[in-house]
């Protein structure tokens, strides 16, 4: 096997606001590449100029993705959340997809990466095909899919920073996701890290979040990991051997 991979997806992207700008700095002045999976109904100008303009400087150290439509719930079900599935028709999915894909082309041009996350990380087989239809070519939700045929690169981000201890948001500690990680690597050739910037609201979970970064730094440098993105990834070809 190679390296360790790992990748780190931020979710619900759309406004500059603090925890944003805190978790976009962290991350940013260690050099730690992140996905930014941005709400293309809610992003506002401030956010897309601020990303645009980082990606042109740092290329390298970010990748913007589609998150959903404007992330509204369309479940009748209690206890389960979905943006996409069983009570949206194909039609209504494809309009929602299709507007996003639009603003997010519109805002970011080349700089937009085609990879979809789905809001809550609800889908359903309509959903695939309107992707496919839309040329998307990664598929980011929290594990993975059951999808019929293979129409994507499939990028689950399956260690989850946040934790919900009933209805009560909160984070795991820094400590539990990388010995989680470290469990993993030796299963896995990649792990993806779901994280939102919006859990990180006290001086003590800040710490956390800076913890998490120093480590995957010290990582990198002692132990070789690497963290990716998926542009680099569709760049390189399928096959993670192929980046070594
Ligand atoms: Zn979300």
């Amino acid at each position: 096997m190679g390296w360790p991979y790992i990748f780190i997806r931020n979710d619900d992207v759309w406004t500059m606001d603090r925890p944003f700008r805190f978790f976009f700095q962290q991350a940013s002045k260690r050099s730690i590449p992140v996905v930014y999976a941005v709400i293309p109904g809610k992003m506002e100008p401030g956010l897309v100029r601020f990303l645009c303009r980082a990606k042109e400087r740092t290329p390298k150290l970010l990748d913007i993705v589609q998150h959903g439509w404007v992330h509204a719930n369309h479940s009748a079900v209690a206890g389960k959340k979905y943006e996409f599935g069983i009570s949206r028709s194909l039609k209504a999915q494809r309009e929602d997809i299709r507007l996003g894909q639009k603003k997010m082309r519109q805002a970011f041009g080349k700089l937009f990466t085609p990879a979809f996350v789905p809001p809550y990380h609800g889908y359903d087989e309509r959903t695939f095909r309107v992707l496919h239809e839309e040329g998307f070519q990664i598929f980011s939700a929290g594990r993975r899919s059951f999808q019929k045929e293979k129409r994507f690169i499939e990028m689950p981000a399956q260690v989850p920073f946040s934790r919900y201890d009933q209805s009560q948001r909160s984070v795991h500690s820094a400590r539990d996701i990388l010995e989680t990680l470290a469990r993993r690597i030796y299963r896995r050739p990649l792990s993806g890290v779901l994280m939102h910037h919006v859990d990180f609201a006290t001086p003590a979970l800040r710490r956390e979040l800076t913890r998490f970064f120093d480590c995957i730094k010290a990582l990198e440098i002692r132990e070789g990991w690497r963290v990716l993105l998926f542009s680099e990834y569709l760049r390189v070809g399928n096959g993670i051997g192929k980046l070594e």
